[in-house]
């Protein structure tokens, strides 16, 4: 199979396997740059699996224990499949679920083995409803929250820890593709003083300085001279180049985090750099189940609009050539949904 040919597919319907399950059928799917990658062939993912891990939609059905939700319900799926029972889940760290394979998510049976379907599809089913889904707020567009499934809430949680450590601190934003622009808005809802933006793409360069960033239009090079000195520095562009310009923009004491993970297996870091100055350098998985209502409690309040990142409307039935578009974000509509 290409590894860049998307198709449509009838397969058997999801049903309720267990009572803890439900059905949700996805209205507002938004890419996530994960999947441009898979779309494009340049994560060279072996298919055929189904695609799409930032969903909301309605509950359609649910299993005979499950009491938080009911059809009709709009929901938001987090992306990582998570019980909410076993230890790891109850530390928040839903990301690590021992009652399910490591990594089990929607949309990306080649890195956990185990294929839940994909969100761009009629029906998913949904395992431990009660704890997974997450209620969308009402008043707000699905459009809005999709996101939240996963990329939004990765970027609010790479920088809201440190922000809360440093109030007002500056933060250097290296971009690349949509997640650095969610990485942006987060800090300036968090209350950073100050956000400086790097990346070599016009468009992003454009809706950072629109979203309130203090822009550089240059590549991020490891040879550059540094950006600055700055608490808090993240790594959205996840190359080799672009972390030790990160690590050596950091400043003494302060935070490098890296998002991506798209690593060598022994990636090269300046640790005697930041051994001199005392550089904390951050990576991991986001645990969306868990970190999810925090990011949403922004949104509703009105702080943070992960849907000023999208530059495309698409409609669901489009998908497979939309989701090849390389505008910044694409959300993926089912009809009359906002
Ligand atoms: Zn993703
Ligand atoms: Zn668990």
């Amino acid at each position: 199979m290409r590894p860049n040919l998307l198709e449509w597919w009838d397969v058997p319907e999801p049903r309720l396997r267990d009572d803890r399950d439900a059905i949700v059928a996805p209205l507002a799917v938004t890419r996530c740059d994960l999947d441009l990658s898979i779309a494009t062939g340049v994560a060279g993912f072996e298919g055929p699996f189904a695609i799409g891990h930032e969903a909301a939609g309605i509950v359609t059905a649910v299993g005979d224990s499950v009491r938080t939700f009911a059809p009709g319900d709009e929901v938001i799926v987090p992306f990582q499949i998570s019980c909410g029972q076993c230890d790891r889940c109850r530390r928040g760290h839903t990301n690590a679920c021992t009652s399910v394979p490591f990594r089990s998510s929607y949309g990306l049976k080649p890195v956990c083995g185990v294929e839940f379907g994909g969100a761009l599809s009629d029906l998913l089913r949904v395992p431990f409803a009660d704890h997974m889904l997450v209620r969308h707020p009402n008043g707000h567009p699905l459009s809005q929250t999709a996101s939240l499934a996963d990329a939004a809430t990765d970027a609010y949680s790479a920088i809201q820890p440190w922000l809360q450590r440093e109030p007002g601190g500056s933060v250097l934003v290296i971009g690349g593709l949509s997640l650095g622009l969610l990485i942006v808005q987060a800090a300036l809802a968090l209350g950073a003083r100050r956000v400086v933006y790097l990346d070599d793409d016009a468009a992003r360069c454009g809706l950072a300085k629109a979203l309130g960033a203090e822009v550089h239009e240059a590549r991020p090079r490891a040879d550059m001279t540094p950006i600055g000195a700055f608490p808090i520095v993240v790594d959205a562009a996840g190359t080799t180049a672009s972390l030790h310009l990160a690590v050596r923009s950091t400043g003494p004491s302060g935070v490098c985090q890296r998002m991506y993970g798209g690593f060598s297996e022994t990636t090269p870091v300046l640790l005697r750099h930041m051994y001199g100055i005392g550089v904390t350098l951050r990576v991991g998985r986001v645990h969306a189940r868990a970190e999810l209502p925090a990011c949403l409690d922004h949104v509703v309040s009105g702080h943070l609009h992960p849907e000023r990142v999208l530059t495309r409307r698409a409609r669901f039935e489009d998908a497979h050539e939309a989701i090849k578009d390389p505008t910044i974000k694409v959300v993926f509509l089912r009809d009359g949904i906002e």
